[in-house]
């Protein structure tokens, strides 16, 4: 469309009925005050940003099952592991976050070191189900009314499940936790 003065007078892609001149500058995609959005390097529309965002998840739709199947393996296995060694008071505190360490090191050669948040936070609950499945009996024992002899059994897996879980997603998530 053209005025009088030969000046193409241009629509936002969203909204036809809104007139404006500004430009995604990324994908050139005509935008109006609504739909732009204001970035460091100017204004873009949604799709680019959306599309940026996206670069941080670099997850394969394979990386779900094959992450979370290995934790949750890998953390039962040490979790036997540690509970056979449990009886050295306080060696738990230098074993969990050793095997917690090696859980996260395998889990991310698996997914091929790709990213997501969403993964990662699946492969730490599968660390956390995984530590408690060496000892579902006690578990059953506690929730039929075992009660307190159950309860202190299930205090040595508790214990590596938590270390183990927040080496795991702090590791994960790139970020080192001192224990
Ligand atoms: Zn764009
Ligand atoms: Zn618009």
């Amino acid at each position: 469309m053209t005025t009088a003065d030969n000046i193409e007078i241009t629509y936002c892609e969203k909204h036809p009925d809104r007139e404006t001149g500004l430009r995604c500058n990324r994908c050139g995609k005509l935008i109006c005050s609504s739909c732009a959005i204001k970035t460091p390097t100017g204004y873009r529309c949604e799709d680019c940003v959306r599309g940026q965002q996206k670069k941080f998840d670099t997850a394969e739709w394979y990386d779900y099952p094959l992450g979370i199947g290995t934790a949750l393996i890998l953390s039962a296995i040490g979790g036997v592991f540690v509970d056979l060694l449990g009886f050295f008071f306080l060696f738990i505190f230098i074993l969990a976050p050793i095997v917690g360490g090696i859980i996260a090191e395998v889990v991310r050669r698996v997914i091929g070191r790709r990213r997501s948040k969403l993964l990662f936070r699946l492969i730490t609950l599968a660390v956390l189900v995984g530590a408690f499945i060496p000892h579902t009996g006690l578990i059953l024992i506690f929730f039929l009314g075992g009660g307190f002899q159950a309860l202190i059994g299930l205090l040595w897996p508790l214990l590596y499940a938590a270390i183990a879980t927040s080496t795991v997603y702090y590791r994960l998530a790139g970020i080192r936790l001192r224990l």
